[in-house]
């Protein structure tokens, strides 16, 4: 298979495209599909009256059959997944089927349908995900919400949106800019990503220092559970009835049920924006500043401190670096009083540490490229990239990353791995690491792969961290959860038990047990 194939996308799949710097790339064409793909892939095995029922539903168009379409969809962007299409293999399985509802109704009459028929299936926001949360294991049909793309209310009183969880995330941005608000969560892969699936991950967006991760901004939500019934946690800005049952669907990744609807909070956009660089003299004196500065109750919406070598990267023609090499890129917005004195009482915690105000130039090219996406590039030149976040403490994150540059860069003398802190909190922040392995042969790549993996995980659990920030578990990370949540992995299978005791809900994800006889990665 080669690298037409690896970016073959279908036409409902086109936002993403537009948005993954593939445009330069040539695309796949179904003659590469059907050359690809092994016999006994190419048929679906539902049934002519599953797919009439399906049909019925949904209307004929909806229902997506087509060998290139199972193939566009038998994949999100989890690395692994595409260093095997590459290889001429696909990540997992091929889905048995693509179905497009319009409404909660049609999606409940498809869930109504796949528990009297036992069918699996699997929520499909925009396929960006990570860590093959939407990979069929096991034949599953996959239901793409994208048709489900509407703001229904944006309430200026009460400063809240809500919109139907298929909405392109730069689409809703956009719409709410022109209403002269922001959500605040903007994440790298705003434009080939939903606001569903930036829920179903507990993502983070780049201002999550200011405006918080997506379980902060988010206060209600509308649900199609995996039996069928719908769920309803109306919108309030705090309750004291139990556990949050918004939070047990924020996160879970599509085990317990279709997100269809949900209510954000929403900010004015701010009266100004500005970004500040600065050159610290050593890792740690960054990190200190960063902690005071948080911690000092000030709230830039956004810092970002690079260790040597991604510092490196970026600031090799500016001459301050050289004695002081290490990045941080900050940037203040709001109300302009606010803003500048956030701005002026950053800068002298850094300035304490050693930190140099310097030339903005990093600022802006952040700015510039903030939503791009270059990893595709990387996997069609045959490197084996990959990233991995963690969250861990001040008090843990030095001798954590120390650890785990020690571990990985044991592993082979030209592999990358460079690291950047973001998503800053008062008690630690977000690890976010680039591993990169150079072109050589299949099975040594990704048995360093995931030997890279394993050291970078067990560290974090060593250190005291949380193995994933912002990315989720998908299946690649369905290893460490046990560790990560210990017994709380059993409540997690209770309830997927007891909510869908068929398993028909994207099983397998999320460290819950697997069906009888799936795949794994
Ligand atoms: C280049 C790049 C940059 C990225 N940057 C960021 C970043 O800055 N911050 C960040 O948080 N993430 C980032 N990600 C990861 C990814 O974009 C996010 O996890 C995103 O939130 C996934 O949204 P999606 O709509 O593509 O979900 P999908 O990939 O389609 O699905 C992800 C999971 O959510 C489930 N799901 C999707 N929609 C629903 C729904 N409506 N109801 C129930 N379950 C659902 C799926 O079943 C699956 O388990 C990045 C990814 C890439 C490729």
């Amino acid at each position: 298979m080669n690298k037409r194939l690896l970016n073959y996308v279908n036409e409902s799949l086109e936002e993403e495209r537009k948005n993954m710097a593939l445009d330069e790339l040539p695309f796949g064409t179904a003659q590469d599909i059907a050359d690809g793909i092994p016999d006994d892939w190419r048929v679906t095995d539902l049934s002519d009256n599953t797919l009439v029922a399906l049909a019925d539903i949904v209307g004929e168009a909806q229902v997506l059959t087509s060998l290139e379409d199972r193939y566009a969809y038998c994949r999100d962007r989890l690395p692994y997944g595409l260093f095997r299409l590459r290889a001429g293999k696909l990540p997992a399985t091929l889905p048995a089927a693509i179905v497009r509802p319009a409404d909660a109704a049609e999606l409940t009459a498809i869930v109504k349908l796949a528990l009297r028929e036992n069918i699996a299936l699997i929520p499909f926001g925009a396929g960006s995900g990570v860590l093959g949360g939407t990979l069929p294991l096991n034949c599953e049909v996959i239901v793409d919400m994208k048709r489900m793309d509407r703001i229904l209310a944006l309430n200026e009183v009460d400063r809240t949106v809500t919109v139907q969880a298929g909405m392109n995330g730069g689409a809703f941005e956009e719409a709410l800019r022109q209403r002269g608000y922001t959500s605040g969560h903007l994440p790298q892969s705003i434009h080939m990503s939903t606001v569903g699936g930036w829920a179903a991950c507990r993502g983070a967006g780049q201002a999550s220092s200011r405006y918080g991760k997506i379980e902060d901004i988010l206060i209600g939500l509308k649900a199609v559970l995996a039996n069928g019934q719908p769920l309803e946690v109306r919108p309030v800005a705090r309750r004291a009835v139990g556990p949050s049952i918004k939070d047990m669907l924020v996160g879970s990744e599509g085990v317990f049920g279709f997100i269809t609807e949900m209510t954000l909070r929403i900010w004015r956009l701010p009266e100004v924006e500005f970004g500040m660089v600065v050159a610290f003299p050593s890792l740690q004196a960054g990190f200190d500043a960063m902690r005071d500065i948080v911690q000092s109750e000030l709230r830039p919406a956004v810092m970002r401190l690079y260790d040597a070598l991604e510092s490196q990267q970026r600031t090799a023609d500016i001459p301050e670096f050289r004695q002081t090499p290490i990045l941080c890129i900050m940037k203040f917005s709001g109300v302009r009083e606010l803003a500048e004195l956030e701005r002026r009482l950053s800068l002298q915690h850094c300035e304490t540490h050693g930190g140099r105000l310097t030339d903005p130039a990093p600022y802006h090219e952040w700015e510039e490229t903030r939503y791009k996406s270059y990893s595709i590039k990387w996997q069609t030149e045959g490197y084996y990239m990959d990233t991995i976040e963690v969250t861990g403490s001040w008090s843990g994150i030095p001798a954590m990353y120390a650890e785990m540059s020690e571990a990985v860069h044991a592993l082979h003398p030209e592999i990358h791995f460079g690291a950047h802190w973001s998503h800053i909190y008062a008690e630690g922040a977000c690890q976010y690491m680039t591993l990169r392995l150079p072109p050589m042969d299949d099975a040594t790549a990704l048995a360093l792969h995931r030997q890279a993996w394993d050291a970078v995980e067990s560290i974090c659990l060593r250190h005291g961290g949380s193995v994933a920030h912002h990315h989720g578990a998908g299946v690649f990370r369905n290893k460490w959860l046990r560790q990560e949540l210990n017994t709380g992995m059993d409540l997690l299978q209770v309830l997927k038990d007891g909510i869908d005791p068929d398993n028909l809900l994207n099983p397998g994800k999320l460290g819950l047990r697997p069906a009888a006889g799936a795949d794994t990665v």
